[in-house]
C-alpha cells in the first residue's frame, strides 16, 4: 500500500474510533409479522409502545453511565423476556406439544465471541444462558438438556415450564391445531412472530447483539430456528455491524441473514442501510422469507428494515434521538 493510502486509512479509522467513542446507541425489536392497525387494538398498541419504551430505558440508562454494550443488551432482553407481550421467555409461543422451548444467542463485536442456547425449557432468562456459554464455557452453542444443565450450574434461575405459558399463546396453538386437523391441506401455519432482539454501541466503541425467542408457534419439538444460530439470527463485529433478526427462521438460516449484512459491508463496501435493505427487502423478500432485522454500525448508523406488515422496534441515542414504531408507515 502506498504511504498516502496507508495514512488515509489510518486517519479514517482514527476518525471512526473518535466518533464511536463519544456516543452510545441502543436499538431493539420485539418481533415482525402480520401487525397492522386492523388486528391490534389501541390499548394493545399502547401496551407494546410502553413496553418498548421501558426496555429502551433500561439499556440506555446503562450505556449513558458508561456500561458495556454487552451488559445493555443482556439487561434489555431480560426485561423483554419477562414481558408476556413478546415471544421470548414468559409469553413465548408454544411447540406442538404445548411446551415452551426457548432459543437465544449473544455476540460481542470487539472479539467476535459468541454464545447460544437452543431448546431450553426451564431457564428463566435464555439470553443470560447464551451469554454464560460465551463467557463461561469453551463452546459457542449448547442445546437441550445439556444447555439447561449448564445454565443451572451457572446459577441461573430455573422455573417450571408452566411459568412461560400464557393463555393467549395456548389459544393460538389450539386454533392452529384445530385448523390443521380440519383442513390438513398443507397450508402454512399462521405466522405469529414476536421474538426480541437488541443491538448496542457503548462509549468505548464496542458493539454487541442478542436475540431471544420461543420460535414459531406449533413448531415440532426439537425445531431450532435462526435466533440461536450465529450468523443467521445474530451477529456482531466492530468492523462491520451488530445485527439481530426476526422472522421465518428457516429462511433466515438458509440466507445467513445477519452475517450477509456484515459481508455486504465488508466485501461489497456498502453502507449499513443499503446492505440491510438489500438483504431484507430484496434477497429475503424474493425468496418469500418474512421478517426484518435491526442493525447498527460502530459509527452509530442504524437500520431497521422489514418486509412484513409491521415490526415492533425502537432506538435511543446519546444525542437525544429516539423512536418507537410498529407499523410500516412510521
Ligand atoms: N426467527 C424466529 C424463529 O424462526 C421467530 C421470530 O423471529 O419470530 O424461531
Amino acid at each position: 500500500m502506498k504511504l498516502t493510502a496507508f495514512l488515509a486509512a489510518v486517519l479514517i479509522s482514527m476518525a471512526n474510533t473518535l466518533t464511536a467513542q463519544n456516543q452510545w446507541v441502543i436499538v431493539i425489536h420485539g418481533g415482525a409479522g402480520i401487525i397492522n392497525r386492523s388486528n391490534i387494538s389501541p390499548e394493545q398498541e399502547a401496551s407494546y409502545r410502553a413496553a418498548l419504551d421501558s426496555a429502551l430505558d433500561i439499556g440506555a440508562g446503562l450505556l449513558a453511565n458508561g456500561g458495556s454494550s454487552a451488559d445493555a443488551v443482556e439487561a434489555t432482553i431480560r426485561f423483554l423476556e419477562d414481558n408476556p407481550l413478546f415471544n421470548a421467555g414468559r409469553g413465548a409461543v408454544l411447540n406442538a406439544e404445548g411446551r415452551a422451548e426457548l432459543d437465544a444467542s449473544f455476540m460481542t463485536g470487539q472479539d467476535r465471541k459468541a454464545g447460544a442456547v437452543a431448546g431450553l425449557q426451564t431457564t428463566r432468562h435464555p439470553i443470560s444462558a447464551a451469554r454464560r456459554v460465551m463467557d463461561g464455557s469453551p463452546h459457542v452453542m449448547l442445546a437441550g438438556p445439556g444447555a439447561e444443565e449448564f445454565a443451572r450450574s451457572q446459577g441461573l434461575e430455573q422455573v417450571n415450564n408452566q411459568f412461560f405459558i400464557t393463555e393467549s399463546r395456548l389459544r393460538l396453538l389450539r386454533s392452529q391445531q384445530g385448523k390443521e386437523a380440519e383442513g390438513n391441506d398443507g397450508a402454512p401455519l399462521e405466522k405469529k412472530f414476536g421474538t426480541v432482539g437488541c443491538v448496542a454501541l457503548d462509549l468505548a466503541g464496542n458493539l454487541a447483539a442478542g436475540t431471544s425467542t420461543g420460535g414459531m408457534s406449533n413448531k415440532r419439538f426439537g425445531r431450532v430456528g435462526d435466533s440461536p444460530v450465529i450468523g443467521a439470527g445474530t451477529f456482531a463485529d466492530n468492523r462491520t455491524c451488530a445485527v439481530s433478526c426476526t422472522g421465518h427462521g428457516e429462511f433466515f438460516i438458509r440466507w445467513v441473514v445477519a452475517y450477509d449484512v456484515a459481508a455486504m459491508m465488508e466485501y461489497g463496501g456498502l453502507p449499513l442501510a443499503e446492505a440491510a435493505d438489500m438483504v431484507v427487502m430484496q434477497k429475503l423478500a424474493e425468496a418469500g422469507g418474512d421478517g426484518g432485522l435491526i442493525a447498527l454500525d460502530a459509527a452509530g448508523n442504524i437500520a431497521m428494515p422489514f418486509n412484513s406488515e409491521g415490526m415492533y422496534r425502537g432506538y435511543r441515542t446519546s444525542s437525544g434521538e429516539q423512536f418507537i414504531g410498529i407499523f410500516r408507515e412510521e
